[in-house]
């Protein structure tokens, strides 16, 4: 469940975004001083900050340009006067956006599902540069050359291993037997197409929950395999 810290001096206007962000499924905090709610923000780990411009002993620029130095979570900043938007622009402090005050509730909500979507999307095609590969329970890490399963550690071959995360990586896509032998094996290596079976049967026991109901490669008849998204 994503978190999310509101610093606001404002207790009714606080509890009222809580409120409409806990019905969207959010697990809310609320500060309402500005130096406990910096304090918080840097301390704990929060996937969204709502901060109000002005606030008690530090204001709302300030607490941004802090999360900022160290994290890159998404930054909706609220604000009492139309003027300040120029501020937070020519300030450049990295909020991703703003909303003055009287806001809906609403349409507050759909801006921070809209920012964190895009930020997990961006933190999803960052964790593929990384080289972990990520479906349904099955984690590949490319880089350790390791496979989990649910969190649980299995122990494939090397060419098991080349031929899962070739298919993992090309998704909803069905290979033949030959494509797959030409891909994971060399040019020169002896073996025929049954070695891409034999491997597909290894690979399942290992991952599938079921060999005969497999949730990951699926067997395409007459055709090849398809790593199921
Ligand atoms: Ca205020």
């Amino acid at each position: 469940m994503n978190r999310i810290l509101i610093i606001e001096d404002e207790l009714s206007i606080a509890e009222l975004e809580k409120d409409y962000l806990e019905l969207s499924g959010f697990e809310v905090e609320i500060e309402t001083s500005g130096a406990n709610g910096l304090e918080k923000a840097l301390n704990e780990e929060f996937d969204f900050y709502i901060l109000d411009l002005m606030l008690p002993e530090v204001d709302g620029f300030e607490i941004c340009r802090k999360i900022r130095e160290v994290k890159d979570v998404p930054i909706l900043m609220i604000s009492a006067k139309k003027e300040d938007i120029d501020k937070i622009h020519g300030l450049g402090l990295g909020a991703d956006d703003y909303i003055t005050k009287p806001f809906s509730p609403g349409e507050m909500v759909a801006r921070v599902k809209a920012h964190l979507a895009r930020y997990e999307r961006l933190i999803g095609s960052s964790i593929n540069t990384n080289n972990i590969v990520e479906i349904r329970g099955l984690k590949i890490d490319k880089t350790a050359r390791r496979v989990e399963v649910n969190g649980e550690e299995k122990f494939l071959t090397a060419k098991e291993f080349d031929l899962l995360t070739f298919l993992a990586e090309n998704p909803n896509k069905v290979f033949s037997k030959e494509e797959l032998f030409r891909r994971i094996w060399d040019m020169d290596s002896i073996g025929d197409i049954a070695t891409v079976t034999v491997h597909i049967k290894k690979i399942r026991e290992k991952i599938e929950y079921s060999s005969s109901k497999p949730q990951y490669i699926e067997t395409i008849w007459g055709m090849g395999y398809r790593f199921k998204v």
